[in-house]
């Protein structure tokens, strides 16, 4: 096939490749990261920075079309890059994925319900956007940076209005929103492909149990109340479609103790909460992407088999390698390391796909697991 293009190579971009290669498209990848995930699998990798003209040039002139792996992308080098060869998704879900403020605003106007927010931009909105908004912002509060954050990073917990000054001078940010605390019964993902000529397919919801900000497991079958997963179904397919938008998608919702759904934020490309899919489907997001960027008819997304996904991170390498002998011993897991060099704590290395024709037996081979690697969660 015609050679691809991908902005970023981590462990989503070296999914991506693999898929794409598999599927016989060479990719090239740029990424600064001489040592990233991708750069090893890559037909070509470009090591230079997102907004390097040469590089930028070099993939316009090898690629048939470019998608990218992460939300923030520098805006000049969308531009540059539409301007030549298709883009999937384009620059304008890309900038609003990129911005909480913009993100969640754009929920709303959809008619999509989310937590009570309000814009910081200054120490002043600090006191003001809480009184003047229309309703009172309930506390507690999470005070978020509008840009740049992930994994739970740059938020900071308000337990009430007098704890805000000192979280929004903690969290250095030019601009934040602060934002409800929603009693969560439970979190869910839904992860859909939109073609070229606008037909959608879905992925099973995916119920996800996070640990200190981070995905820990994606439980999926999610055990979630149908008809929430229906109307989730619905908000994710009208912001894919308000946005025109051409590739994998990924919305992220909350249900609160009340049973009411609120969307929490989107991620335009593959996401954590469906490398499930890997395994346990028909057709993976990542072969889904490859399919959507070519715009080659969308692949089937049925389930095969129940399955919990659960991310390996680097707080489990703290004593060395951890035992994957011990792993190897339970033949329902499935395991995907992504081959990064220097394990951090809170870093994703990996992830295993436990498959059993029962999620709750293949949540407590997860759990044994956990036990044998003292990985208490
Ligand atoms: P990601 O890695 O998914 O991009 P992120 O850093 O963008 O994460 P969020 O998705 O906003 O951050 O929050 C991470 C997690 O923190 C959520 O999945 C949820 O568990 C919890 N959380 C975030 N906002 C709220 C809220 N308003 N009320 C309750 N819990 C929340
Ligand atoms: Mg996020
Ligand atoms: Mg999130």
């Amino acid at each position: 096939g015609a050679t691809l293009g991908i902005l970023g190579g981590g462990q989503l971009g070296q999914m991506f490749v693999l898929a794409a290669r598999r599927m016989g498209y060479p990719v090239w990848v740029l990424d600064p990261d001489p040592d990233c995930p991708a750069a090893a699998v890559a037909d070509q990798h470009l090591c230079a920075a997102y907004d390097d003209p040469a590089a930028l040039q070099a993939l316009a002139d090898h690629c048939a079309a470019v998608t990218a792996e992460f939300e923030n992308v520098p805006a000049s080098a969308m531009h540059y890059l539409e301007k030549r060869i298709p883009v999937r998704p384009g620059a304008e879900a890309l900038a609003i994925a990129q911005d909480r403020a913009r993100e969640k605003s754009f929920f709303q106007e959809l008619g999509l319900e989310t937590a009570p927010f309000a814009v910081l931009r200054q120490m002043e909105d600090v006191t003001t956007a809480v009184q003047h908004t229309t309703e009172p912002l309930p506390f507690p509060a999470i005070l978020k940076t509008t840009r740049f954050g992930y994994d739970g990073k740059g938020q900071r917990e308000v337990a009430t209005a007098s704890e805000l000054a000192a979280a929004w001078k903690s969290l250095n940010t030019p601009e934040a929103i602060l934002e409800s605390r929603i009693q969560l019964q439970q979190e869910f993902s839904i992860i859909l492909a939109r073609a070229v000529d606008g037909l959608m397919v879905f992925y099973p919801a995916a119920e996800n149990i996070h640990h200190q900000g981070v995905l820990d497991l994606s439980i999926v079958p999610a055990r979630v109340p149908e008809a929430l997963q229906t109307q989730a179904r619905h908000s994710a397919a009208r912001i894919a479609t308000a946005l025109d938008y051409v590739g994998v998608l990924a919305v992220e919702f909350f249900v609160s103790a009340k049973g009411q759904l609120l969307v929490n934020e989107m991620a335009p490309r593959p996401h954590n909460s469906g490398h499930y899919s890997i395994d346990a489907c028909v057709s993976s997001q990542f072969d889904q992407q490859v399919r959507a960027l070519c715009g080659l008819p969308l692949a089937d997304t049925r389930l095969i088999s129940p399955v919990v996904m659960m991310n390996l991170l680097g707080d489990l390498w703290e004593a060395g390698e951890p035992d994957w002998q011990q792993l190897l011993q339970h033949p329902q897991i499935k395991l995907h390391l992504y081959g990064k060099k220097a394990a951090r704590p809170g870093r994703k290395m990996g992830h295993v796909n436990a498959l059993s024709p029962e999620a709750e037996r293949a949540l407590s081979v997860l759990e044994t697991l956990r036990q044998d690697w003292h990985w208490p969660r």
